[in-house]
């Protein structure tokens, strides 16, 4: 008697074929991004490396990896009418929403003369701070406030809240945040001082861990003539206080 070899058409064998042909789009994304030496940290705007359709595509990816860790978490998915779309939500909104700011480019921002040559500080806030630790992916709530002494570029106040928002759309640590914001924003405007604090609540403070509900983290950036001018330095820390600093998290 001969016995025939089995043809190879079991699932896996299926699965690491079909997988050869068809790259993860993140691995292809990653590929471009190390081809280029651009870093991926998590607090990175990767949004120039990525295209609008790759987006959708990584959306999918990320709703089927979501969807095996509820699998993994032994959620019935199938039958529980409130987790059903879950992976699909969730995917959605670290893409669009919550992470947008590594995903999607910055908002436009056009800058003006300063025709009047304005140089006195001036100062906003709270602007509300939203974002999630990169070491528990858990919510960061807080608030910012923005001190300015203006060179010869100025933006709209309003774009200071798209600013704050776009790069604090993304996992991140509060000081490494700070940082980041005052930096776009020196690069857009140049200002001759700028100050920059964020006040915030950590949910991975409160929510796990050591669960205190009343610990907030501050952070401030100063530089320019905010860091060389002590009376300037001082002036925006009043400022901030009439902008409720004290009051706001
Ligand atoms: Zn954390």
């Amino acid at each position: 008697m001969t016995i025939t070899p089995h043809r190879s058409t079991t699932g896996n064998e299926r699965n690491c074929k079909d997988f050869s042909y068809k790259r993860p789009i993140s691995q292809i994304i990653r590929e471009r991004l190390e081809r280029e030496n651009v870093s991926y940290f998590a607090n990175d705007s990767i949004a120039e490396y990525i295209t609008a359709a790759e987006r959708e595509l990584l959306k999918q990816e990320i709703e089927e990896k979501l969807q095996s860790l509820f699998d993994s978490l032994i959620i019935d998915t199938v039958n529980d009418h409130n987790t059903r779309e879950t992976a699909h939500r969730v995917a959605k909104m670290y893409v669009d929403e919550v992470f947008k700011g590594r995903y999607h480019p910055m908002p436009k921002v056009t800058d003006f003369p300063n025709a009047k040559e304005l140089d006195e500080i001036y100062t906003l806030g709270p602007i509300t701070v939203r974002s999630a630790c990169s070491h528990h992916f858990v919510p960061i709530i807080g608030h910012a406030w923005v001190g300015i002494i203006p060179s010869d570029r100025v933006i709209g106040i309003s774009k200071f809240n798209r600013i704050v928002d776009w790069v604090m759309s993304r996992p991140h640590i509060q000081e490494e945040a700070a940082v980041m914001v005052a930096d776009v924003i020196e690069k857009l405007i140049k200002p001759k001082g700028l100050a920059f604090v964020i006040k915030a609540q950590h949910m991975c403070m409160s929510w796990r861990g050591v669960k205190e509900p009343e610990t907030k983290m501050i952070n401030s950036i100063v530089r320019g003539a905010f860091r060389t001018d002590p009376h300037a330095k001082k002036e925006f820390f009043d400022l901030i206080r009439a902008h409720g600093f004290n009051d706001h998290c």
